[in-house]
């Protein structure tokens, strides 16, 4: 952003970067698309009973020149892959991707050549939620805490340094093979 890289450091980008993020996290706008059944938790999320408007979200838009946040709610087929690439494009900055589901995640138990291993592979995604497929409580839960990610978000020259310091941790931090889960 143009203006954010002007700003000096100092007590004053602080106090611009708090009230960004904070203006930032209590407006999210999604986008309006579902890929499969963990779409309709997605819609299940919106409606009276959970009522995502509580928290500034209720406008799902139909354009993605008016959206900020995508939910990635479903599988990802091949040939879906390029199109939601092109709504992730339309969509202006800065935006998010929350992927929804163990088949958004890490395509989940359609291990074949006609889904995508994770849509991480198409657009960068800030925040990945389990499940198959993952009641509203848990995206709602998945919700805050990207609210809480954005509310720290820096800019300017603190952001500048916080990409460095993420990319020297990205490259000494183990592969995710050799990563240790429940299973080993
Ligand atoms: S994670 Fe489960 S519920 Fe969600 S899209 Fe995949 S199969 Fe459907």
């Amino acid at each position: 952003m143009g203006l954010e890289e002007k700003l000096p450091s100092g007590v004053l980008l602080s106090t611009v970067e708090g009230l960004a993020g904070y203006a930032r996290k209590g407006s999210l706008w999604p986008a309006t698309f579902g890929l499969a059944c963990c779409a309709i938790e997605m819609m299940a999320s919106g409606a009276g009973r959970y009522d995502l408007a509580r928290f500034g979200m209720e406008v799902f838009r139909a354009s993605p020149r008016q959206a900020d946040l995508m939910i990635v709610a479903g599988r990802v087929s091949q040939k879906m892959a390029p199109i939601l690439r092109q709504i992730y494009d339309q969509m202006p900055g800065p935006k998010w991707v929350l992927a929804m589901g163990a088949c958004s995640s890490s395509g989940g138990m359609f291990n074949n050549y006609a889904i995508v291993q994770g849509v991480d592979h198409v657009v960068p995604v800030d925040i990945y939620l389990p499940g198959c497929p993952p009641r509203p409580e848990m995206l709602i839960d998945a919700l805050m805490k990207l609210h809480d990610q954005i509310g720290d978000t820096k800019l300017g020259a603190n952001r500048d340094r916080e990409v460095v310091e993420l990319e020297r941790a990205a490259l000494v931090a183990p592969h995710s093979s050799e990563m240790k889960g429940l299973l080993r």
